[in-house]
């Protein structure tokens, strides 16, 4: 058995989702299991929904609707009328309905709610939309085209916490039903298509497990069925030396570890969710990131540490950052400030990703989406609290990055025309990391890319 995952624009309009069939049916005989995101642009649109529909905007909700609607329709038509002239012209009465029946349940939850607080359930039911959407027209397509393929509800085995909007897997549940559940799917079928991103809390209430986690469902149910292998296909060849839309040099990475790319997707390489690694790493499935729109690049293959050589692999950024500065001159020589100040991150629930001390001050990084008045009106009970808005972090991450020989010097000769706040090297050696101005951050990753994979490198 092999778990693939699709991207949104994998499976974005007509021609991507044939190309997507395409790269499947070379693998029917491999029991494929599908995982698809929602169509590129679809989860932006239903976040916007949700937000319209708070805010009481019952006109551009019903637009929204419309336009997630009109979309899929015209992608069926296209795909229907695209079938080779041999075959008989698929029958798109059932999917159309299918794609009616998911827009109204919009439609009704959008109108119960307008000018309310949604309930976080059923937030979570309409974001996750999208990759019923997407599912349901992937699967039509390949039966259209004679490829026995069953469609199967996520919900039916991915449990989740009760965490309704950033879910978290409950492994063990996942593990007792997903095995049977996709057993049974396989008995009339060839191919399981099912969605990524959305769970189901024990009770049966709808969740999502956070942006960009299909690539952490198909890791989960590729080490809960204990597949051969785990195929997560997008935009680009692999995982590059930077993100390729940054940097038009960088060049697709072969192989790297478990650990390397695990840090990489911590460090901002949107190209993998953060959580999608340990899964394929607890059971030793190489994860491979290929590109669905050139099947033929081999693309990455995350495995093994032990195959992988020692050096800088990738540049990692996140965008936006905050930084967050705690002074306070009680703080020399005294003992248990760090453990105050840490105290209020756990209470608040905020995870930390940079560090730097000094005797009387403490900054650190957290990411943007984090809401950081409630965290500075606490903190300012230990001190002097300043929040910088406009920064960015850049990481080189690679294996024993101790042992590179002039790594430090390259990165302070790479960015000797910026200021650089924050510096940081994780004790593992997988990364290291500098804070940037924001509009210096394009700039720095390029001399840093250029520097360590440029110039013959
Ligand atoms: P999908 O919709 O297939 O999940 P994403 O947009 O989530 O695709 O991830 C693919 C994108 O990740 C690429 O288009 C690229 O811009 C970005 N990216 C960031 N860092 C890297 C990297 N090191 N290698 C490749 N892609 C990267
Ligand atoms: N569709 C979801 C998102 O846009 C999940 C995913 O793409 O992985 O975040
Ligand atoms: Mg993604």
């Amino acid at each position: 058995m092999i778990v693939m995952k699709f991207g949104g624009t994998s499976i974005g309009d007509a021609a991507a989702i044939r190309r997507t069939i395409s790269i499947i049916t070379k693998k029917m005989r491999s029991k494929p299991v599908v995982v698809v995101s929602a169509c590129s642009g679809v989860t932006n649109l239903l976040h916007q929904l949700v937000d319209f529909t708070e805010e009481g905007e019952k006109e551009k909700s019903e637009q929204i609707i419309s336009s997630i609607k009109q979309r899929h329709k015209s992608t069926v038509d296209e795909l229907a009328s695209g079938v080779d002239p041999k075959r008989p012209t698929p029958d798109t009465a059932e999917i159309n309905q299918k794609i009616d029946t998911l827009c109204n349940s919009l439609w009704t939850l959008s109108k119960a709610h307008m000018g309310g607080q949604i309930p976080d359930a059923d937030k979570a039911y309409m974001i996750s939309l999208g990759e019923y959407l997407s599912s349901n027209i992937v699967c039509f397509m390949m039966n259209a085209l004679g490829l026995k393929t069953a469609w199967l509800d996520a919900r039916h085995f991915m449990i989740t916490s009760h965490d309704y909007l950033t879910a978290a897997a409950d492994v063990p549940e996942v593990q007792k039903r997903a095995t049977s559940v996709i057993e049974r799917a396989f008995k009339n079928a060839d191919a399981v298509i099912t969605q990524g991103f959305m769970g189901v809390t024990i009770e049966g209430d709808p969740t999502i497990m956070g942006r960009g986690s299909s690539d952490y469902s198909a890791s989960l149910l590729g080490m809960v069925l204990d597949a051969d292998r785990i195929e997560i296909w997008t935009d680009v060849d692999g995982i590059c030396t930077a993100d390729p839309n940054i940097v038009p040099e960088a060049r697709g990475i072969s192989k790297l570890s478990y650990e390397e790319a695990a840090e990489l997707a911590r460090f901002g390489a949107k190209v993998l969710h953060p959580l999608s690694i340990e899964p394929a790493a607890s059971k030793n499935i190489p994860l491979y990131v290929l590109n669905s729109m050139n099947p033929d690049c081999e693309g990455t293959v995350v495995m093994n540490r032990s195959c992988i050589f020692d050096g800088v692999k990738s540049i990692s950024y996140n965008e936006n950052i905050r930084m967050i500065n705690i002074y306070s001159p009680k703080m020399i020589n005294t003992s248990g400030f760090m453990s105050k100040i840490f105290g209020i991150f756990e209470r608040q629930g905020v995870s930390v990703d940079m560090i730097s001390t000094a005797e009387a001050s403490v900054t650190v990084t957290v990411d943007a989406s984090v809401n950081t008045d409630p965290l500075a009106a606490a903190l300012s009970k230990l001190g002097n609290v300043t929040v910088d808005r406009d920064k960015s972090q850049v990481s080189i991450i690679g294996k024993n990055l101790i042992g590179v020989k002039g790594a430090v010097a390259a990165v302070f000769e790479a960015v000797s025309d910026s200021k650089i706040y924050m510096m940081s090297q994780g004790s593992s050696f997988l990364n290291l990391s500098i804070v940037v101005d924001r509009p210096e951050m394009t700039a720095v990753i390029r001399k840093l890319h250029k520097s360590f994979f440029e110039n013959g490198n």
